[in-house]
This record gives C-alpha cells, structure tokens and sequence, in this order.
C-alpha cells in the first residue's frame, strides 16, 4: 500500500521510511511529486491540530492516504516554550542554529535540575474516505548546556535523554526512544488493525 508523507524534512521523512519499511509501507513524499503542495497555514493550537491541517492538505491533493506529524521540544523552565512554535522560535526562515543559541541564551544561568524539557510529536493519518488515525509521543529529557555531538537535526545536539544526547547517539538508539518513534511505534499499531477492518 502507497502512504504519502507530508513533510519537507529529509531528517523526518528517513525516520517515517525507517519505522514504516517493515509494515511493507511504501512511502512517496514531495519530493516525488511533479507539482509541490500547496502551504499549509499552521493555525492549530496543539501539535495533533496542526498534523491534522497538514495530512489533510496533503489527501485531498494527492488522494493517498497521507500522514503528517507536527513536532517540537517544550521546556519546563519556558512553561512549554517553543512547543509548536519550535521550528520558528528564533524567527523566520528556520534556522536550527539560530533556534538553539536563543535556547542557551535563555537557560544560561538555569541550574542543570531546572532544565527539564520534552519532545512531541503528534501523527495523524487521513484516508481518502476521511477516516483518520492519531498517535502522541513523548521523549522526556534535559537541556545541555552546550552542544553535544552533530547527528541528527534540530535541537539534537542540547538534548539529553536518557540514552545520552540526540546529537551523540545513533539513529537505532534514537528511533527506540524519541517522541517521533513512539508516536510512530503506537501508529503502526493502530495502522495494522485498521488495514485489517477494511
Ligand atoms: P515541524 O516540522 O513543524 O514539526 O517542526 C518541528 C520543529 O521542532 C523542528 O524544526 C525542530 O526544530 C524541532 N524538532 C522536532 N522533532 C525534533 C527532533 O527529533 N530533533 C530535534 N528537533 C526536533
């Protein structure tokens, strides 16, 4: 069966690929289209009301069932900040370096105890006949103080689970605990019932 993935991030779209390949999903993404998708307003005020806006754009266009997830890292000292303002904190265009220093900046004198934060991600598949599918992860952690390792994308390199930093670890390590991995693992799960009931 052919999902469309509505996301722009190569980052993202590789860790959907990864997670998805055993369940024989195969996946298409924007890339793969001949005439790109139209922007998606971003008014929802939760991630899951943001992942719905995204994968139902991108059902009615391509008429696949398409999934999108909506993500980000709330911070316990900035009540919940960047939450879904995340890609966008340090102002646009996204840019992750710029996003991380003002993260710094705001947690410089904040004792290593106080910085507590965790990722979100939230998925929604939408079928052509409007059924839909929602899964919710979370990944609890820590702001470093500063950059740890240069894998991964985003706010990687300051947080800290509990494998170690998102930055330093491989992406086997970080698909088997991120918010994205659980939210993905729950979805597949309820993907596999749903493919059986129709
Ligand atoms: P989205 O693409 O609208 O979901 O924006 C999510 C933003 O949250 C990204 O631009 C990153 O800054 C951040 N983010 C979400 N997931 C991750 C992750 O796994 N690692 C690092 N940053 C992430």
């Amino acid at each position: 069966m052919k999902f469309f993935i509505a996301s722009k991030n190569k980052h993202k779209i590789a860790e959907f690929v990864r997670i998805l390949k055993p369940m024989n999903i195969d996946v298409i993404s924007e890339a793969d289209l001949d005439t790109p998708l139209s922007e998606v307003e971003e008014t929802g005020v939760t991630f899951a009301e943001n992942a719905f806006l995204k994968a139902q754009m991108a059902m009615k266009e391509t008429g696949l069932p398409s999934i999108a997830d909506d993500s980000g890292l709330c911070v316990d000292y900035l009540d919940g900040a960047p939450g879904i303002y995340s890609a966008r904190f340090a102002g646009e265009p996204t840019d992750n370096k710029k996003n991380n220093e003002k993260l710094l900046t705001l947690l410089k004198d904040v004792p290593f105890e106080n910085r507590g934060a965790h990722f979100c991600s939230s998925i929604v598949c939408v079928f052509p006949n409007n059924d839909k599918i929602t899964a919710e992860g979370k990944c609890f952690g820590k702001i470093a103080t500063e950059y740890i390792g240069n894998n991964g994308f985003g706010y990687d390199p300051l947080f800290i689970s509990s494998l170690g930093s998102f930055g330093e670890i491989t992406d086997e390590q970080k698909d088997s605990i991120s918010h994205r991995g659980v939210a993905l693992k729950e979805f597949a799960e309820k993907l596999s019932v749903y493919l059986k009931e129709v």
